[in-house]
């Protein structure tokens, strides 16, 4: 029934990771019969979307499943996965293989008692202790990293003998995905413009026809049937393959399903014209998984691999700052921040203005990741709804933060920012330091590129201030704290011009010493800057300005001046005569 190859045996088996049961097999001893008892096959995660009515709704997941596909590229689902399966590494779809006795193998039952029931394999692991699970790097079908990629695609429209077939013709389909009859929103034109064109495909639709009746039958075996009859010949030659099946299909409520790092996508009859859902699936061949809020997994609307709108002529909409940042495609503005060791002031890019070349100064950033020990990922972006990603649902023209905890896997929505709704986001006790990471979006600035202006500090470390006009810490102080505020007017130079203030410690392991609690080296020319931070009564202070230029002409020929107070008391007010002022203060 099934012709098996385990040329690429001999290379594994000293690889052989035993999972661990308590009738584990003993490898050793059973290699000489190995080859003719067992079959070896890629296990992969299938992710599927859901069929979406009612855009009001938010649709619940439907929970990936594991199937593993042998070398003559059909599929086997895998069932029952005991929780401790992935213990002994962590499971990355199109990563692992599994060893399994090939009586192992059972076939699946449809609820329609017909002659192609007894089709589709399935592999129960509760039955089944006789396992063995592989790390594999060299995966036969893994669909290529896509940094940059020329892709290839095979389109396989497929009818049955009983009448069955997708709405859309051959060459309509190949409008939407190819857009080879002036559709000018489909597959290739989305992935070319959100990657710049570093993704290129290139295709074709072809017509399968099965010699038998597809109504009510599962779509994961119909799937079997069209795989069978392909010649591997034939969809080998591509990169990835995607199956149009009739609607008579059963998806059991979902329009259409991949496989994470896979190279094959499943879509129901008409779902393959919407421009969403042929992005999404293949960004799950490309290795992504779906971006989430909330209780939602797909709740972030600001990307393609949460919920867009199911039509077929929107949207033109891109991905996450997580998605976007192991795509890779703007990863030349890409920037890393490990806020223990040091604060950002960040210009987040239109992705639009960045693909049209715009960016020019060397603080603009497409994808900010922020990362700590013990942290999850955070990714920093700025959503701006123009160009490329003009038509996408949500957190339009926000900054977004979203967690990922490594590649391929699910992103989380923490916040949408902007200047005037939300504009900070906090996260308390920060890499276990205790202090709070800041997130803040100081304005929105329109031009050529636009941006916005976003600071990232970890607070009573190394705390950052907005410019003039963006409120800050306005509440009272409080009881034991005072106010204390500190404006620095700037010249022509102030991007020369720095300064900071330390709190003397009055116990512990730096007793005696000074540790900064306020400090901005990124000032503007020509701007009056204002910070304001409650500080302790009962400590001593030490302010320091200087000119980073060290020639101290920058004071000398400007109007720059700056002063210290705390609550109404003027500690200090200076129009600088030399590159270095320092002063010492107490609140009281
Ligand atoms: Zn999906």
């Amino acid at each position: 029934m099934m012709k098996l190859s385990f040329t690429v045996f001999a290379i594994h088996v000293l690889l052989l990771q035993k999972y661990v049961t308590s009738s584990h097999v003993d490898v050793k001893s059973r290699t000489n019969s190995i080859q003719e008892r067992n079959i070896l096959c890629t296990l992969f995660s299938t992710h599927r979307m859901t069929l979406h009515d009612n855009p009001e709704i938010e649709p619940t997941e439907i929970k990936p499943t594991i199937c593993c596909v042998m070398d003559n590229n059909k599929s086997i689902s895998v069932i029952n996965i005991p929780n401790d399966f992935f213990k002994l590494k962590k499971f990355v779809s199109g990563k692992m293989q599994l060893l399994v006795p090939t009586s192992s193998i059972k076939t699946q039952t449809s609820d329609l008692d017909s002659e192609y029931t007894l089709h589709h394999g399935v592999i129960d692991l509760t039955e089944e202790s006789d396992f063995i699970v592989l790390q594999d790097n060299k995966i036969r079908k893994l669909s290529p990293k896509a940094q940059t990629s020329d892709l290839t695609l095979l389109v396989v429209r497929v009818t049955d003998n009983s009448g069955h077939s997708p709405k859309h013709t051959v060459k309509e389909i190949s409008d939407h995905v190819f857009g080879t009859d002036n559709d000018d929103l489909n597959l290739v034109i989305g992935y070319k413009e959100c990657s710049g064109g570093k993704i290129s495909f290139t295709g074709n639709v072809v017509e399968l026809s099965l010699d038998l009746n597809v109504a009510n039958l599962a779509a994961e075996m119909v799937e079997d049937y069209v795989t069978e009859k392909l010649p591997s010949t034939k969809s080998s030659k591509y990169t990835n393959v995607m199956y149009v099946l009739p609607n008579e299909v059963k998806f059991n409520g979902s329009a259409a399903y991949a496989g994470l790092n896979h190279y094959l996508s499943v879509f129901k009859d008409y779902y393959v014209s919407f421009q969403f859902l042929l992005m999404h699936e293949i960004a799950h061949n490309l290795g992504h998984h779906h971006s989430g809020q909330g209780s939602f997994a797909y709740g972030d609307h600001s990307c393609m691999m949460g919920l867009q709108t199911y039509t077929t002529t929107a949207p033109r909409a891109c991905f996450n700052g997580a998605k976007s940042w192991w795509f890779g495609w703007y990863s030349d503005r890409h920037t890393e921040i490990t806020p223990t060791s040091q604060s950002s002031r960040l210009k987040m890019l239109s992705i639009n203005d960045y693909l049209n070349g715009e960016a020019t100064l060397d603080n603009q950033y497409t994808v900010a990741r922020i990362v700590g020990q013990n942290e999850i990922d955070l990714y920093v972006m700025y959503n701006r709804a123009e160009g490329v990603n003009s038509g996408v649902r949500g957190y339009r023209d926000q900054v977004t933060i979203v967690h990922q905890n490594a590649e391929s896997q699910a992103s989380w929505l923490d916040a949408g920012l902007s200047e005037k709704g939300t504009s900070q986001w906090k996260k308390h006790n920060w890499s276990g330091t205790g202090n709070t990471l800041v997130i803040k979006v100081c304005n929105i600035v329109s031009g050529a590129p636009d941006y916005a202006h976003v600071i990232v500090y970890l607070d009573g470390v190394n705390y950052l201030s907005c410019p003039l006009g963006t409120p800050d810490q306005s509440s009272a102080c409080p009881s034991g704290f005072s106010k204390l505020e500190v404006k620095v007017q700037t010249d022509n130079w102030g991007n020369e011009v720095g300064w900071w203030i330390k709190e003397k410690k009055t116990w512990g392991k730096y007793k005696g010493k000074y540790q900064t609690i306020l400090r901005d080296n990124d000032l503007q020319s020509n701007a009056l800057s204002t910070t304001v931070k409650c500080i302790d009564d009962s400590k001593s202070y030490k302010f320091k300005i200087t000119d980073e230029g060290g020639n101290g002409t920058c004071w000398q020929y400007g109007r720059a001046w700056y002063s210290i107070r705390v609550e109404d008391v003027t500690k200090k007010i200076s129009s600088f005569n030399s590159p270095i002022e320092v002063v010492t203060f107490k609140v009281s």
